[in-house]
Protein backbone atom coordinates (compact mmCIF):
# COMPACT_ATOMS: atom_id res chain seq x y z
CA UNK A 1 0.00 0.00 0.00
CA UNK A 2 1.14 3.25 -1.39
CA UNK A 3 1.60 5.30 2.41
CA UNK A 4 2.10 9.35 2.09
CA UNK A 5 5.06 10.85 4.79
CA UNK A 6 4.58 13.65 6.50
CA UNK A 7 5.82 15.96 9.04
CA UNK A 8 2.53 18.03 9.81
CA UNK A 9 -1.01 17.17 9.50
CA UNK A 10 -3.86 19.25 10.02
CA UNK A 11 -6.99 17.57 10.76
CA UNK A 12 -9.88 20.19 9.84
CA UNK A 13 -10.07 23.16 8.14
CA UNK A 14 -11.82 26.01 10.45
CA UNK A 15 -10.45 28.74 11.93
CA UNK A 16 -8.12 26.75 14.14
CA UNK A 17 -6.71 24.33 11.32
CA UNK A 18 -6.21 27.02 8.53
CA UNK A 19 -4.60 29.52 11.78
CA UNK A 20 -1.99 26.59 12.24
CA UNK A 21 -1.40 25.69 8.75
CA UNK A 22 -0.43 29.62 8.50
CA UNK A 23 1.95 29.08 11.16
CA UNK A 24 3.31 25.45 10.63
CA UNK A 25 3.61 27.24 6.79
CA UNK A 26 5.82 29.87 7.35
CA UNK A 27 7.55 27.29 9.96
CA UNK A 28 8.52 25.65 7.13
CA UNK A 29 7.04 22.34 8.22
CA UNK A 30 5.00 22.19 4.89
CA UNK A 31 1.85 20.90 6.17
CA UNK A 32 -1.04 19.01 5.16
CA UNK A 33 -4.35 19.90 5.86
CA UNK A 34 -7.16 17.66 5.54
CA UNK A 35 -10.24 19.95 4.80
CA UNK A 36 -13.19 17.96 6.45
CA UNK A 37 -16.87 17.20 5.78
CA UNK A 38 -17.53 21.19 5.87
CA UNK A 39 -14.52 23.08 4.49
CA UNK A 40 -13.92 26.54 6.28
CA UNK A 41 -15.90 25.27 9.67
CA UNK A 42 -18.82 26.81 11.59
CA UNK A 43 -17.88 29.76 10.00
CA UNK A 44 -18.56 29.14 6.60
CA UNK A 45 -22.64 28.83 7.96
CA UNK A 46 -22.52 32.23 9.14
CA UNK A 47 -23.45 35.54 7.44
CA UNK A 48 -22.24 38.96 9.02
CA UNK A 49 -19.06 38.70 10.65
CA UNK A 50 -18.67 42.15 12.79
CA UNK A 51 -16.25 40.84 16.29
CA UNK A 52 -13.09 39.45 14.57
CA UNK A 53 -10.56 42.04 14.54
CA UNK A 54 -8.59 43.28 11.13
CA UNK A 55 -12.10 43.94 9.74
CA UNK A 56 -13.49 48.09 10.35
CA UNK A 57 -16.61 46.96 7.93
CA UNK A 58 -18.69 43.41 8.61
CA UNK A 59 -17.46 41.03 6.13
CA UNK A 60 -18.94 37.35 5.63
CA UNK A 61 -18.25 34.49 7.25
CA UNK A 62 -17.52 32.55 4.35
CA UNK A 63 -15.46 35.22 2.66
CA UNK A 64 -13.38 35.21 5.45
CA UNK A 65 -12.58 31.81 5.44
CA UNK A 66 -11.89 31.66 1.83
CA UNK A 67 -9.13 34.21 2.66
CA UNK A 68 -7.97 32.12 5.15
CA UNK A 69 -7.44 29.30 3.53
CA UNK A 70 -5.97 31.39 0.20
CA UNK A 71 -3.34 32.75 2.85
CA UNK A 72 -2.27 29.30 3.57
CA UNK A 73 -2.11 28.12 0.54
CA UNK A 74 -0.18 31.80 -0.38
CA UNK A 75 1.93 30.84 2.75
CA UNK A 76 3.12 27.10 1.58
CA UNK A 77 0.30 24.48 3.05
CA UNK A 78 -1.34 22.47 1.09
CA UNK A 79 -4.62 21.55 1.60
CA UNK A 80 -6.84 18.05 0.15
CA UNK A 81 -10.92 17.50 0.14
CA UNK A 82 -11.09 13.96 2.26
CA UNK A 83 -12.38 12.66 5.37
CA UNK A 84 -10.64 11.01 8.30
CA UNK A 85 -12.02 7.74 8.89
CA UNK A 86 -9.13 5.99 11.24
CA UNK A 87 -6.54 7.22 13.23
CA UNK A 88 -3.81 4.80 14.80
CA UNK A 89 -2.16 6.77 17.15
CA UNK A 90 -0.02 4.11 19.59
CA UNK A 91 3.40 4.46 17.73
CA UNK A 92 5.61 7.52 17.61
CA UNK A 93 4.92 7.43 13.73
CA UNK A 94 0.89 8.46 13.53
CA UNK A 95 -1.38 6.82 11.10
CA UNK A 96 -4.78 8.16 9.65
CA UNK A 97 -6.81 6.30 7.34
CA UNK A 98 -8.91 8.69 4.94
CA UNK A 99 -12.36 7.95 3.66
CA UNK A 100 -10.53 7.90 0.13
CA UNK A 101 -8.67 4.64 1.59
CA UNK A 102 -5.24 6.65 0.83
CA UNK A 103 -3.08 6.75 4.10
CA UNK A 104 -0.89 8.76 5.73
CA UNK A 105 1.89 8.75 8.41
CA UNK A 106 3.20 11.61 9.68
CA UNK A 107 5.86 12.72 13.13
CA UNK A 108 2.66 15.23 13.83
CA UNK A 109 -1.05 15.44 14.30
CA UNK A 110 -2.90 18.85 14.76
CA UNK A 111 -6.52 18.03 15.50
CA UNK A 112 -8.67 20.90 14.97
CA UNK A 113 -12.09 19.30 13.36
CA UNK A 114 -14.39 21.62 15.35
CA UNK A 115 -17.67 21.06 16.92
CA UNK A 116 -21.33 21.64 15.52
CA UNK A 117 -24.28 23.11 17.04
CA UNK A 118 -26.90 21.08 18.07
CA UNK A 119 -30.39 22.23 16.04
CA UNK A 120 -33.90 21.47 17.19
CA UNK A 121 -34.12 19.29 13.51
CA UNK A 122 -37.14 21.92 12.23
CA UNK A 123 -37.80 22.79 8.84
CA UNK A 124 -38.43 26.22 9.58
CA UNK A 125 -35.34 26.49 11.43
CA UNK A 126 -33.12 25.01 8.60
CA UNK A 127 -35.14 27.75 6.31
CA UNK A 128 -34.57 30.61 8.42
CA UNK A 129 -31.02 29.85 9.68
CA UNK A 130 -28.95 33.18 9.19
CA UNK A 131 -32.43 34.93 8.88
CA UNK A 132 -33.09 35.27 12.28
CA UNK A 133 -31.93 31.97 13.41
CA UNK A 134 -29.04 31.62 15.00
CA UNK A 135 -26.28 29.34 17.24
CA UNK A 136 -24.29 32.11 18.37
CA UNK A 137 -25.30 35.19 20.54
CA UNK A 138 -22.02 36.34 20.61
CA UNK A 139 -21.76 36.00 16.87
CA UNK A 140 -24.81 37.95 15.73
CA UNK A 141 -26.56 39.26 18.86
CA UNK A 142 -25.67 42.93 17.78
CA UNK A 143 -28.06 42.53 14.81
CA UNK A 144 -31.18 42.52 17.28
CA UNK A 145 -30.40 46.02 19.04
CA UNK A 146 -33.80 47.04 21.00
CA UNK A 147 -35.11 44.11 19.80
CA UNK A 148 -36.98 40.93 21.13
CA UNK A 149 -35.66 37.52 20.56
CA UNK A 150 -35.91 34.00 22.75
CA UNK A 151 -32.88 31.39 23.29
CA UNK A 152 -33.64 27.86 23.46
CA UNK A 153 -32.37 25.33 25.86
CA UNK A 154 -31.50 25.68 29.91
CA UNK A 155 -28.15 25.18 30.14
CA UNK A 156 -25.36 27.14 30.92
CA UNK A 157 -25.05 28.19 27.53
CA UNK A 158 -28.85 29.47 26.98
CA UNK A 159 -28.75 31.12 30.17
CA UNK A 160 -25.19 33.10 29.30
CA UNK A 161 -26.63 33.91 25.85
CA UNK A 162 -29.79 35.40 27.72
CA UNK A 163 -28.06 37.42 30.06
CA UNK A 164 -25.69 38.63 26.72
CA UNK A 165 -28.63 39.00 24.61
CA UNK A 166 -30.56 41.27 27.57
CA UNK A 167 -27.82 43.79 27.62
CA UNK A 168 -28.39 44.59 23.43
CA UNK A 169 -31.95 43.28 23.58
CA UNK A 170 -35.20 45.18 24.34
CA UNK A 171 -36.63 41.68 25.66
CA UNK A 172 -35.30 38.28 26.12
CA UNK A 173 -37.55 35.25 25.97
CA UNK A 174 -35.88 31.77 27.38
CA UNK A 175 -37.93 28.69 26.73
CA UNK A 176 -37.25 25.31 28.48
CA UNK A 177 -38.32 22.34 28.04
CA UNK A 178 -38.51 21.52 31.68
CA UNK A 179 -39.61 23.38 34.97
CA UNK A 180 -35.86 23.37 35.93
CA UNK A 181 -32.52 24.83 34.65
CA UNK A 182 -29.77 23.11 34.44
CA UNK A 183 -27.41 25.65 34.68
CA UNK A 184 -25.16 26.77 37.00
CA UNK A 185 -26.97 28.75 39.91
CA UNK A 186 -25.38 32.06 40.02
CA UNK A 187 -26.17 32.47 36.41
CA UNK A 188 -29.50 31.39 37.03
CA UNK A 189 -29.72 34.36 39.68
CA UNK A 190 -28.97 36.67 37.51
CA UNK A 191 -30.81 35.33 35.14
CA UNK A 192 -34.10 36.08 37.35
CA UNK A 193 -32.70 39.51 38.38
CA UNK A 194 -33.03 40.77 34.95
CA UNK A 195 -36.09 42.97 34.28
CA UNK A 196 -36.05 42.22 30.58
CA UNK A 197 -35.88 38.48 30.51
CA UNK A 198 -38.81 36.14 30.80
CA UNK A 199 -38.51 32.08 31.00
CA UNK A 200 -41.48 30.20 29.62
CA UNK A 201 -41.02 26.84 31.15
CA UNK A 202 -42.30 23.26 30.09
CA UNK A 203 -42.52 24.74 26.45
CA UNK A 204 -41.08 23.34 23.36
CA UNK A 205 -40.66 25.04 19.82
CA UNK A 206 -43.13 23.57 16.92
CA UNK A 207 -42.61 26.21 14.48
CA UNK A 208 -40.04 29.26 13.26
CA UNK A 209 -42.33 31.25 11.85
CA UNK A 210 -41.78 34.43 9.24
CA UNK A 211 -41.78 35.73 5.53
CA UNK A 212 -39.06 37.28 2.87
CA UNK A 213 -37.73 39.84 5.64
CA UNK A 214 -37.20 36.68 8.53
CA UNK A 215 -38.55 35.50 11.40
CA UNK A 216 -41.22 37.17 13.14
CA UNK A 217 -42.95 34.71 15.81
CA UNK A 218 -42.06 31.72 17.64
CA UNK A 219 -44.82 28.77 17.84
CA UNK A 220 -44.35 26.86 21.41
CA UNK A 221 -46.03 23.76 22.54
CA UNK A 222 -46.43 23.19 26.34
CA UNK A 223 -44.79 20.12 27.04
CA UNK A 224 -47.60 18.56 30.08
CA UNK A 225 -50.63 20.10 28.35
CA UNK A 226 -52.25 20.65 24.98
CA UNK A 227 -51.46 24.30 25.21
CA UNK A 228 -50.27 26.19 22.40
CA UNK A 229 -48.54 29.80 22.45
CA UNK A 230 -47.43 32.28 19.62
CA UNK A 231 -44.80 34.95 20.93
CA UNK A 232 -43.65 38.07 18.43
CA UNK A 233 -40.33 38.36 18.30
CA UNK A 234 -37.18 38.90 15.68
CA UNK A 235 -34.56 36.37 15.98
CA UNK A 236 -34.35 33.57 17.66
CA UNK A 237 -30.53 31.71 19.13
CA UNK A 238 -30.61 27.87 19.55
CA UNK A 239 -28.69 26.69 22.80
CA UNK A 240 -29.37 23.52 23.43
CA UNK A 241 -25.77 22.01 23.30
CA UNK A 242 -22.57 21.28 20.65
CA UNK A 243 -21.10 18.25 19.66
CA UNK A 244 -17.60 18.21 19.07
CA UNK A 245 -16.32 16.24 15.64
CA UNK A 246 -14.41 13.88 16.81
CA UNK A 247 -15.28 10.27 16.37
CA UNK A 248 -12.52 9.67 14.57
CA UNK A 249 -10.56 9.87 17.57
CA UNK A 250 -12.39 7.85 20.00
CA UNK A 251 -10.76 5.55 22.42
CA UNK A 252 -7.11 7.15 20.30
CA UNK A 253 -6.51 10.29 22.70
CA UNK A 254 -8.06 11.44 26.18
CA UNK A 255 -11.30 13.04 25.92
CA UNK A 256 -13.82 14.01 28.63
CA UNK A 257 -17.58 12.69 28.60
CA UNK A 258 -18.98 14.94 26.10
CA UNK A 259 -16.27 14.10 23.69
CA UNK A 260 -14.35 16.96 24.20
CA UNK A 261 -10.48 16.35 23.22
CA UNK A 262 -8.38 17.25 26.93
CA UNK A 263 -5.39 19.46 26.56
CA UNK A 264 -2.55 17.93 28.91
CA UNK A 265 -1.53 20.78 30.13
CA UNK A 266 -3.93 23.55 30.42
CA UNK A 267 -2.82 26.78 28.06
CA UNK A 268 -1.29 24.35 25.39
CA UNK A 269 -2.35 22.62 23.22
CA UNK A 270 -0.67 19.50 23.82
CA UNK A 271 -2.11 16.01 24.52
CA UNK A 272 -1.91 12.85 26.17
CA UNK A 273 -0.17 11.66 23.16
CA UNK A 274 2.88 12.83 22.52
CA UNK A 275 3.00 14.61 18.98
CA UNK A 276 -0.61 14.74 18.77
CA UNK A 277 -2.09 18.52 19.54
CA UNK A 278 -5.43 19.74 19.60
CA UNK A 279 -7.17 23.12 19.28
CA UNK A 280 -10.42 24.95 18.66
CA UNK A 281 -13.68 23.86 19.22
CA UNK A 282 -12.87 20.30 19.80
CA UNK A 283 -11.37 21.45 22.94
CA UNK A 284 -12.90 24.27 23.41
CA UNK A 285 -16.73 24.17 25.33
CA UNK A 286 -16.60 27.98 26.63
CA UNK A 287 -15.73 30.31 24.35
CA UNK A 288 -16.01 28.86 20.92
CA UNK A 289 -14.95 32.17 19.22
CA UNK A 290 -13.66 31.92 15.38
CA UNK A 291 -10.66 34.40 17.36
CA UNK A 292 -10.02 32.08 20.20
CA UNK A 293 -10.05 28.71 17.94
CA UNK A 294 -7.52 30.83 15.55
CA UNK A 295 -5.54 31.60 18.65
CA UNK A 296 -5.35 28.07 19.78
CA UNK A 297 -4.45 27.09 16.29
CA UNK A 298 -1.38 29.61 16.31
CA UNK A 299 -0.61 27.62 19.82
CA UNK A 300 -1.13 24.25 18.35
CA UNK A 301 1.47 25.08 15.26
CA UNK A 302 4.03 26.25 17.82
CA UNK A 303 3.57 23.22 20.10
CA UNK A 304 4.06 21.20 17.21
CA UNK A 305 6.87 23.18 15.78
CA UNK A 306 8.99 23.18 19.29
CA UNK A 307 8.41 19.57 19.84
CA UNK A 308 9.56 18.87 16.64
CA UNK A 309 12.93 20.99 17.19
CA UNK A 310 13.25 18.60 20.36
P1 LIG B 1 -26.05 21.48 27.96
O1 LIG B 1 -26.05 20.11 27.36
O2 LIG B 1 -25.52 21.69 29.31
O3 LIG B 1 -27.54 22.03 27.95
C1 LIG B 1 -28.37 21.89 26.85
C2 LIG B 1 -29.73 22.43 27.21
O4 LIG B 1 -30.56 22.36 26.07
C3 LIG B 1 -30.42 21.64 28.33
O5 LIG B 1 -31.10 22.50 29.19
C4 LIG B 1 -31.39 20.74 27.57
O6 LIG B 1 -32.58 20.50 28.26
C5 LIG B 1 -31.72 21.59 26.36
N1 LIG B 1 -32.01 20.78 25.19
C6 LIG B 1 -31.24 19.79 24.66
N2 LIG B 1 -31.83 19.30 23.55
C7 LIG B 1 -33.00 19.97 23.41
C8 LIG B 1 -34.04 19.92 22.45
N3 LIG B 1 -34.01 19.09 21.41
N4 LIG B 1 -35.09 20.77 22.61
C9 LIG B 1 -35.13 21.64 23.63
N5 LIG B 1 -34.17 21.74 24.56
C10 LIG B 1 -33.11 20.92 24.45
O7 LIG B 1 -25.32 22.38 26.83
P2 LIG B 1 -24.60 23.79 27.01
O8 LIG B 1 -24.21 24.20 25.64
O9 LIG B 1 -25.43 24.71 27.78
O10 LIG B 1 -23.30 23.45 27.83
C11 LIG B 1 -22.37 22.46 27.35
C12 LIG B 1 -21.24 22.33 28.34
O11 LIG B 1 -20.44 23.51 28.35
C13 LIG B 1 -21.72 22.14 29.79
O12 LIG B 1 -20.83 21.30 30.43
C14 LIG B 1 -21.65 23.53 30.34
O13 LIG B 1 -21.52 23.57 31.73
C15 LIG B 1 -20.42 24.08 29.63
N6 LIG B 1 -20.48 25.54 29.55
C16 LIG B 1 -19.87 26.24 30.52
C17 LIG B 1 -19.89 27.61 30.51
C18 LIG B 1 -19.23 28.32 31.61
O14 LIG B 1 -18.65 27.67 32.49
N7 LIG B 1 -19.27 29.63 31.63
C19 LIG B 1 -20.57 28.36 29.44
C20 LIG B 1 -21.21 27.52 28.49
C21 LIG B 1 -21.16 26.16 28.55
P3 LIG B 1 -32.62 19.58 29.58
O15 LIG B 1 -32.05 20.41 30.67
O16 LIG B 1 -34.06 19.26 29.73
O17 LIG B 1 -31.79 18.38 29.24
Amino acid sequence: MNVQKEQVIIIGSGAAGLTAAIYAARANLNPLVIEGIQPGGQLTITTDVENYPGYADVVQGPWMMEQMRLQAIKVGARIISDIVTKVNFKKDIKKITLDSKKVFESKTIIITTGAQAKWLGLESENQFNGKGVSACATCDGFFYRNKQVAVIGGGNTAVEEALYLSNICSKVTLVHRRDELRSEKILQERLFARDNIEVIWNSVVSEIKGDENGVNALELNSTNSTAQKLIKLDGVFIAIGHVPSTKPFKNAIDMDDEGYIIAKKPGTCFTNIEGVFAAGDCVDKIYRQAVTAAGMGCMAALDAEKWLQH
